[in-house]
């Protein structure tokens, strides 16, 4: 994945997709790395990366971020897995699909994992995908919100299907990794 191993960046940092099978991490992450979605995709089981460059300034950042591929169904099992995964992410997006209400409840779930295993973790965005299914909705854009703030995350309903808002919840995580650690050296 990505296109951008050879060119030099100034900073390197890494951030994790999370959350439960099929609520659109990959195409999510497609889009945003590549601008692509595949209607037929099917969960994979290993783990996948992304990079996409940001420019801030005359430096070159890269965002490598995991990809779980299918990974999410057995991490709980492994523990050495689940850790290899987390350690050193400065970020995550934390996906939920507005259409099943059980992925927005099982968020809770991941974000004590995300905060058992990531302690370096300090910019988390939680994303409620298939905005483009309103007539399936289950779960209310308010209550995503509400849930943000209890948890203190930054939110976002998104499509990756109709490619809306996903550019604006990667770098709403990449700018505050930004901000609290980078920008210190820069
Ligand atoms: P993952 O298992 O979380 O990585 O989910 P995938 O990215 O593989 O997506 C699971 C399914 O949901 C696929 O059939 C996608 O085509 C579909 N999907 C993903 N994002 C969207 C979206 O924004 N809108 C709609 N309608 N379908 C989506």
């Amino acid at each position: 994945m990505g296109d951008s191993y050879d060119e030099e960046c100034d900073y390197l940092f890494k951030a994790v997709m999370i959350g439960d099978s099929a609520v659109g991490k990959s195409n999510l992450l497609s889009r945003f790395a590549r601008d692509e979605f595949r209607l037929d995709s099917k969960p994979t089981i290993g783990v996948e990366f992304a990079y996409r460059n940001i420019r801030v300034g005359d430096k070159l950042i890269k965002a490598q971020i995991w990809d779980t591929a299918g990974q999410e169904r057995y991490a709980y099992r492994f523990r050495a897995i689940t850790s290899s995964y987390y350690r050193g992410a400065l970020g995550a997006l934390l996906v939920y699909d507005i259409t099943r209400r059980a992925t927005f409840e099982n968020t809770k779930k991941w974000l004590r994992e995300l905060r058992e295993f990531c302690s370096s973790c300090m910019a988390i965005v939680l994303v409620g995908n298939k905005s483009d299914l309103t007539h399936s909705r289950e779960v209310n854009e308010e209550e995503g919100k509400i849930l943000a703030e209890t948890e203190g995350l930054y939110f976002m309903e998104t499509s990756a299907m109709q490619n809306l808002n996903v550019e604006d919840a990667f770098l709403q995580m990449i700018n505050q990794i930004h901000q609290t650690t980078i920008q210190k050296s820069l």
